[in-house]
């Protein structure tokens, strides 16, 4: 019996289950440029001293709600939970702070001086499906413990400047905001509310809901009738406590000496409840409305709020989907892939010849592509599908090359004579021709 008590032959075998709405396949022709937007972050996180951490999916229900906030649109209306066979209420993250928080309490990591991890991975949201918001996301993001200082809210900025230059993506702009200490920002929330309340007439339904609630978020409204009443609303930054002003100072100070340009926000406030101090957002004007690749910020309450230390924190998290869509948009592509030889293996009687040979040169050309059919087909056809696959190379082997020893090499990118080598040597000239190919720039229009 399946789930929910439907037999799952009740299916009938010729209908296709399509995917679920929201949740999408990446294909191999794709996966490329994921793979290496996650391998140049993964990159410069593990150079600056992060470490992977790798956490489950599913965590218990109560973890998002005391962490992110009963009031914001993730918990209030975009999780999928459920309950277990045991009766437990689980969740499938939303997003991965909470979970960190909690592993790294639960792990004891958060003694000594600052902790640094980075993760990967899906994040679930029921959120109305549109460009760039799915149901299934991917985030990358990092997250510091333990260091109070504006130095390392740098540092995770900058750091995501270096990422953005090697992606080659250009015009993110990045906003800054300071929410100030907990307590300046609840005083901050009567003064709001107290204006936003004497201008109610001209809110919207939406700001209506939150005055009580959510007020901060007003601020963040996205409908341009309510542009006008936001931009008279008192400024946060103008409620600051004189420690936050001082961190808000240096962290504009550092950013500015590492060259990297930013736009304070005073209404950027971000979603989640428990930033504190320093948020930011990096925006681009190429995804339509859906702009902002990365969102972060400190949130220094939160460890002892999940019943851990009173330990100050900082992180971000960036949205994978968003990131490789812009770069498709911008027209920048991965580093090319290796070099790319393709076995044509003639007549049966060669298979087991082609097989051998196929698996020395995997094991002694390392970063060379060898793709091969084994001989399935005419030569004709093979040579289409070397041609096809994309190979420099074609590497061929008939009964006549197997009983002398030798291969065919023919090159299918330009002009130059057909070659014959001996398998023995075969590795060897493999490797020299390798080395001779044009070293491949990065990251190259
Ligand atoms: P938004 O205001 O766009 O809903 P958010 O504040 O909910 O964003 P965060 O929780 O801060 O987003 O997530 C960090 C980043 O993850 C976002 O900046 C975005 O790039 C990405 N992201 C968030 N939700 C989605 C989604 N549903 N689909 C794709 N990417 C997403
Ligand atoms: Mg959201």
């Amino acid at each position: 019996m399946g789930p929910g008590g439907f037999f799952l032959t009740d299916i009938p075998v010729s209908d296709k289950i399509p995917r679920v709405k929201g949740m999408y396949d990446i294909t191999p022709e794709h996966t490329p440029l994921w793979r290496w937007v996650e391998e140049k972050a993964c990159g410069i996180l593990n150079a600056a001293g992060y470490g992977e951490i790798r956490l489950p999916l599913l965590e218990k229900t109560a973890l998002f709600a005391r962490s992110i906030g009963e009031e914001t649109d993730v918990v209030s209306k975009e999780m999928y939970t459920f309950e277990d066979r045991n009766g437990d209420s689980l969740t499938l993250r939303p997003e991965a702070t909470a979970g960190c928080v909690r592993a790294v309490i639960q792990n004891g990591l958060l003694h000594g001086h600052g902790v640094k991890v980075w993760y990967s991975g899906p994040m679930f949201r029921h959120e109305n499906v549109q460009r760039g918001r799915n149901r299934q996301f991917y985030q990358i993001g990092a997250e510091a413990y333990g260091l109070a200082g504006p130095d390392v809210d740098a540092e995770l900025i900058v750091l995501l400047q270096q990422l953005w230059e090697q992606l080659g993506i250009e015009g993110v702009e990045l906003q800054i905001n300071s929410l100030g200490s907990p307590e300046s920002r609840a005083a901050y929330r009567d003064t709001l509310v107290e204006y936003l309340s004497d201008n109610r007439d001209r809110l919207d339904d939406d700001s209506v809901r939150r005055l009580e609630r959510n007020p901060l978020r007003i601020l963040d409204s996205k409908n341009p009738d309510m542009a006008a009443v936001v931009a008279q609303a008192p400024s946060l930054l103008d409620h600051l406590d004189p420690e936050s002003a001082d961190h808000f100072e240096s962290l504009q100070e550092m950013l500015s000496a590492c060259g990297v340009q930013a736009t304070v926000n005073p209404r950027l406030v971000r979603g989640l409840d428990y930033y504190t101090r320093t948020v930011f957002e990096w925006v681009t004007g190429d995804l339509g409305s859906q702009g902002t690749i990365c969102a972060g910020g400190r949130y220094d309450g939160l460890v002892q709020r999940l019943g851990g230390a009173a330990v100050p924190a900082v992180g971000y998290s960036m949205g994978l989907d968003r990131v490789v869509e812009l770069i498709g948009v911008q027209g920048k592509q991965p580093d090319l892939p290796a070099t790319h030889a393709y076995l044509i293996v003639g007549g049966q009687g060669c298979q087991v010849a082609g097989q051998v040979l196929a698996d020395q040169l995997r094991r002694t050309v390392p970063g060379m592509r060898l793709q091969t059919n084994l001989g399935q087909g005419s030569f004709k056809s093979q040579f289409k599908r070397a041609d096809r696959s994309g190979a420099e190379l074609a590497l061929v082997l008939a009964e006549d090359e197997v009983q002398r020893g030798v291969v065919q090499v023919k090159f299918l990118r330009d002009q130059r004579e057909q070659l014959e080598i001996a398998q023995v040597e075969l590795p060897g000239w493999l490797r020299q021709w390798q080395a001779e190919q044009q070293p491949r720039p990065e990251s190259q229009p």
